[in-house]
């Protein structure tokens, strides 16, 4: 592995060379040797001055992280029931799952095998393994964190495995799997910050992406930060990089792959929420839900989920506890 973070690192390097190179280099600055030259931002990047306006409203309560019981077992892969989601997923001969390609650990295009990887992706490859026999049966679709619920809406994808925080304002919109991962918000900050936590980024400038519950987190946070929103979480690290943020606050599994991509960083002060994941699928596909629910019954039984975990994020702890409604 630490072969695998050396390379890593020097991409994140090339990678943030290449974003900052591809905006243009505004008029009048004069370049080497010439003063300053105004450092580009990601496209998109914007301070939010008020709350996102899905969380200015307080969400709806609910049990969010209760699921749908699984029906029965797991049915015969390749043999999915008539008339099911999984049964249209088979005909069609593969699973489409939306994915981050930008997130090392979770879900991130190795740069020299050109194959999107993370726990993430190997957890949708369990699902294709589940309906067809065959975890190679599967077509990825990147998506931002903004882009996630609106995929499932159209039918874009049949499932989301993205780093996505079960939540009740979510529910209204999507259904989720049981918890398949606990993750919690923290911060990373240069190594040389004296920040310390959540609590010391009053007034300071803390990056997160559009759309992901991080955002709205930082937004609302006592110590009233600066939110700055941008597409995808690689912009914040080019960010913190080019001194444009004062941190990056998300769940510590993002977190620990920018650590790892980049030794100048470091993450601090507690978990200050809790970001219990699921897979997400749009709302009408119940059966697709209890049929994964079931799914990850025996991946947390048989092994699977532990050795996914040890594969990506290192020694596993109990696996999650799933909840359902009655
Ligand atoms: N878990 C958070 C969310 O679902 C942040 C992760 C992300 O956006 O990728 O919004």
């Amino acid at each position: 592995m630490t072969g695998l973070f050396g390379r890593f690192r020097g991409f994140v390097v090339v990678l943030s060379a290449l974003v900052a190179g591809c905006a243009p280099v505004p008029s009048g600055a004069p370049g080497i040797g010439g003063g300053s030259v105004v450092v580009p931002r990601p496209a998109d990047a914007v301070e939010l001055t008020v709350p996102p306006s899905a969380v200015a409203v307080a969400p709806p309560s609910c049990d969010a992280t209760a699921s749908l019981r699984p029906s029965g077992g797991l049915p015969q892969a390749g043999q999915m029931p008539p008339g099911s989601t999984m049964e249209r997923v088979l005909a069609r001969g593969r699973l489409i799952a939306g994915v981050d390609q930008n997130t090392y650990l979770m879900g991130f295009r190795n740069p020299f095998s050109g194959e999107l990887e993370g726990f993430d992706v190997d957890m949708a490859r369990e699902v294709a393994r589940a309906v067809f026999g065959d975890p190679g049966r599967i077509q990825f679709k990147v998506l931002t964190s903004d882009e996630r619920i609106p995929a499932l809406e159209k039918g874009d994808v049949d499932i989301v495995v993205r780093t996505m925080t079960i939540n009740c304002e979510r529910w209204q919109r999507v259904a989720f799997s049981t918890v398949y991962y606990q993750a919690g918000q923290r911060v990373l900050v240069p190594g040389s910050s004296d920040v310390t936590g959540i609590e010391s980024l009053g007034g300071r400038r803390v990056c997160a992406t559009k759309g992901s519950s991080s955002l709205a987190n930082v937004a609302n946070a006592p110590s009233r930060p600066v939110a700055v929103s941008v597409p995808n979480w690689t912009d914040c690290l080019v960010m913190l990089q080019q001194g444009q943020v004062d941190a990056i606050s998300t769940d510590d599994t993002i977190l620990a792959g920018f650590a790892a991509q980049d030794p100048y960083t470091k993450i601090v002060g507690p978990q200050f929420t809790a970001e219990p994941y699921g897979m997400a699928f749009p709302r009408q596909h119940e059966d697709f839900v209890r049929f994964v629910n079931a799914l990850l019954e025996r991946l947390r039984a048989d092994g699977t989920w532990a050795s996914i975990h040890r594969r990506w994020l290192g020694e596993p702890p109990a696996p999650p506890v799933a909840a359902y409604r009655d």
